[in-house]
């Protein structure tokens, strides 16, 4: 489908609060394991109990293969396919070839890593399997890093890597990098910390690799944050779907414990799915602000969040159109 024209149609079915949308999904995401290497303060994974909460694995490629399939049936306006949810998508050692399986299917990969197993070897593997999008947190002082992601010596690895992404990103347009600033979550400024960061790597560098300061959420719950009153429709189940490592599709990115599932995409179409029952309850709940009675939902802060920038109907087609 046609980009504008996708965008056009689930900016319809979210204003009217539609329960059945008139599109289907335009952004997906699958995870590719929900194991990390990290216990980062502000993320769930730092909960010790959080590796019993929910079954622990890795997607294969043949079920990744069977996922684009899937998604290339619905064909969205948006080309990228996110690997993300839970976990750190460089911990499944098949990540180059998911890299690879989602460029031969005609979509680009984008994947959130914290860097450590980004070595330059590795590195060479995805860049060999085609483009890609990799969006990195790090910070611009080893304090800050530290301070939230624990472990001393970390921060020097991750820079090395990142610099030796950046010297083939800079020359080959096909490799995007996001290099997101979290210093700001240890108390330093946020725009004087992001341009101490952006000083570790060269000046002038292309429109392909990009820098800017993370905005945290809450986590689902996980953070405790000021909330304010008013009231705001939640868009991600008009335009998103998110399926875990097993198949299972949550309401977005935030429930990394899978607490509301709406099918499996290993043994339903994504049409039915999006349409079906369990779908269109989580859509009638969150247009009848009945939060408390969703499991992923109830903790969010997303609807009681955000100024009036974030959801600014230019802001908000701005960003999908990036997408
Ligand atoms: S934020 Fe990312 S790197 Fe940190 S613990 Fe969570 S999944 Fe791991
Ligand atoms: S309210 Fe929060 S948890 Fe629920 S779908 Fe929206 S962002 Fe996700």
């Amino acid at each position: 489908m046609n980009k504008y024209l996708h965008v056009f149609l689930l900016g319809i079915s979210y204003k009217l609060g539609l329960t059945r949308p008139i599109n289907l999904p335009y952004q997906f995401t699958i995870e590719p394991t929900n194991i990390c290497n990290f216990r980062c303060v502000f993320c769930p994974q730092s909960n010790p109990e959080h590796r019993f909460l929910r079954k622990q694995g890795y997607l294969t490629v043949d079920n990744i293969g069977r996922f684009i399939n899937e998604v290339k049936r619905v064909r969205p306006g948006n080309r990228n396919i996110s690997l993300t949810l839970d976990g750190e998508p460089a911990m499944n050692k098949a990540l180059p070839d998911f890299v690879k399986l989602i460029n031969d299917r005609g979509f680009l990969p984008r994947f959130s890593s914290n860097g450590k197993l980004l070595t330059p070897a590795l590195t060479d593997k995805l860049v060999s399997a085609g483009s890609f999008l990799a969006s990195v947190d790090f910070a611009s002082k080893p304090e800050y890093f530290d301070n939230v992601r624990g472990r001393e010596g970390d921060y020097d690895i991750v820079l090395v890597n990142l610099r030796y992404m950046v010297d083939i990103a800079r020359y080959n347009p096909g490799i995007k990098m996001e290099l997101v600033n979290i210093s700001h979550f240890s108390g330093a400024d946020p725009v004087k910390s992001l341009n101490d960061m952006k000083r570790l790597f060269p000046d002038n560098l292309p429109a392909n690799i990009a820098f800017w300061s993370r905005e945290f959420h809450n986590f689902g719950g996980h953070l405790k944050t000021t909330s304010g009153s008013n009231y705001k429709l939640c868009p991600y189940p008009w335009t998103s779907f998110t399926v875990t490592w097993e198949g299972d599709v949550v309401p977005c990115c935030r429930d990394t414990l899978a607490r509301t599932v709406l099918g499996n995409v290993f043994s339903h179409s994504i049409h039915e799915i999006w349409h079906g029952e369990r779908y269109q309850n989580l859509r009638k709940k969150l247009v009848q602000r009945k939060v408390d009675e969703i499991a992923a939902c109830e903790k969010c802060d997303l609807p009681w969040s955000g100024g009036q920038r974030r959801w600014n109907p230019r802001y908000v087609l701005s960003s999908l159109m990036r997408r």
